[in-house]
């Protein structure tokens, strides 16, 4: 089953994706695995994972990113369509401070729908012009793709 060839001793995914435990598996391909989260903050919670083992996003290269990216709307739709859903958040959590607990990359897809009880604090603030324009001129200057 396992395509990893740097799978990382103890890591929980990893250990998915060898086989050694269990998961409730709904689809793979050769870059990626897809299965149910184990504890779902809503019913349809689904996780998507590379077979490589990277720490989170800021690990991955392009062409490992795009094998997960590729599969997220496929893998959405059929999320959404199997529990009526009509919408879904994709979130990737990288890094403790952004409430990473496996710390293998994975893709929550979270169907939603209207009162599912699922609630996201987004308590938007204001934006000065002075500070976006600091904001894109660091962005651009740490800017490295590859
Ligand atoms: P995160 O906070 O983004 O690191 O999320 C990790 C997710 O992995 C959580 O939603 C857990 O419920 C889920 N999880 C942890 N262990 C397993 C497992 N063995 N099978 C399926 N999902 C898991
Ligand atoms: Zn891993």
């Amino acid at each position: 089953m396992s395509e990893a060839s740097d799978a990382q001793a103890g890591c929980i995914f990893c250990r998915i994706i060898a086989g050694e435990i269990p998961c409730y598996k709904i689809f793979e391909d050769q870059n990626i695995l897809c299965f149910l989260d184990i504890g779902p903050v809503v019913t349809g919670h689904t996780l998507v994972i590379p077979k490589r083992h990277f720490r989170n996003i800021f690990d991955m290269p392009p062409e490992a990113a795009a094998g997960l990216s590729g599969q997220l709307p496929a893998l959405a739709r059929a999320v959404c369509a199997a529990v009526a859903a009509p919408a879904c958040h994709i979130l990737l959590n990288n890094g403790i401070e952004a409430m990473q607990s496996v710390h293998h990359a994975h893709c929550h897809i979270i169907p939603r729908k209207n009162g599912d009880g699922f609630f996201v604090p987004w308590n938007p603030g204001k934006l000065e012009p002075w500070e976006a324009q600091q904001l894109i001129n660091q962005i651009q200057s740490n800017y490295v793709n590859s």
